[in-house]
């Protein structure tokens, strides 16, 4: 569904991402784990089609992405991919039901989404706050609300950058449960993120380090078991 092929990334001198190259199946969940400034947010976007790469090649679902129209990208980024970035801000006149049901209101699918927009607003513990404008919330509720608008149209895939950051446990392991349910329906995965649980939960790990990406998933498990036993 989702593949790198050698890409790099440079920032005029700087080499960010080097020769990354992996393959996640659909319905496969994963996450990217590394130090702060190493790059995910970087990883995130270019799968995401927010950045293009310096060379290499990104395909989704068997397409390559470098050779498609901006019309064909454009439909990708808003019917394919579900986007939970600390930027992708909510809109600030909107209470957060009609920031949530936005993106169902543009496709026509109002009506049809109303459900699920309300069972997300539950689980996310929104309920409280649907009629609350953005500034009215905090960093933790804004990023559930990012979750559940992301959520709503059931996209191919959803690129989650921190969605657990300044969320306490319970919330943190309740975004996890919900991130969960969207996998159960299909929905794949790619999580940048800190929080090791949230990271556990997923069922590959990748790690960026001085610009390469390592499969973890074996070597993690095998620490794990071995801290275990
Ligand atoms: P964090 O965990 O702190 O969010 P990250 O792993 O997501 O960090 P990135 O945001 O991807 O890291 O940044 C990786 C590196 O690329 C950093 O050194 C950053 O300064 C640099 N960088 C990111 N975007 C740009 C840009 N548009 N222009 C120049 N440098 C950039």
């Amino acid at each position: 569904m989702m593949e790198a092929i050698d890409v790099t990334k440079r920032f005029g001198k700087d080499t960010v991402l080097a020769s990354v190259s992996f393959r996640l199946d659909k319905g496969q969940s994963m996450a990217v784990l590394g130090p702060s400034g190493s790059g995910k947010t970087t990883l995130l976007s270019l799968l995401g089609l927010l950045l293009t790469p310096s060379s290499g090649e990104i395909l989704f679902q068997g397409q390559r992405i470098q050779g498609l129209s901006d019309r064909e990208l454009s439909n990708l980024r808003n019917h394919q991919l579900g986007y939970v970035f600390p930027s992708s801000q909510l809109i600030g006149s909107l209470t957060v039901w009609d920031n949530i049901l936005l993106p169902a209101r543009l496709a026509g699918k109002t009506r049809e989404k109303q459900k699920r927009s309300r069972e997300l607003i539950e689980q996310l513990g929104l309920a409280t706050r649907m009629d609350h404008l953005p500034h009215q919330l905090s960093f933790g509720q804004k990023r559930r609300a990012a979750l559940a608008r992301a959520l709503v149209m059931e996209p191919q895939l959803i690129l989650a950058d921190e969605p657990t950051n300044d969320l306490d446990d319970n919330m943190a392991k309740e975004v996890s449960r919900v991130l969960q349910g969207a996998k159960a329906r299909g929905i794949s995965l790619i999580i940048a993120t800190h929080d090791y649980p949230l990271a556990e939960s997923m069922e590959r790990r990748f790690r960026i380090d001085r610009g390469r990406l390592s499969d973890v998933t074996v070597t993690d498990r095998e620490l794990g078991e071995r801290k275990g036993g």
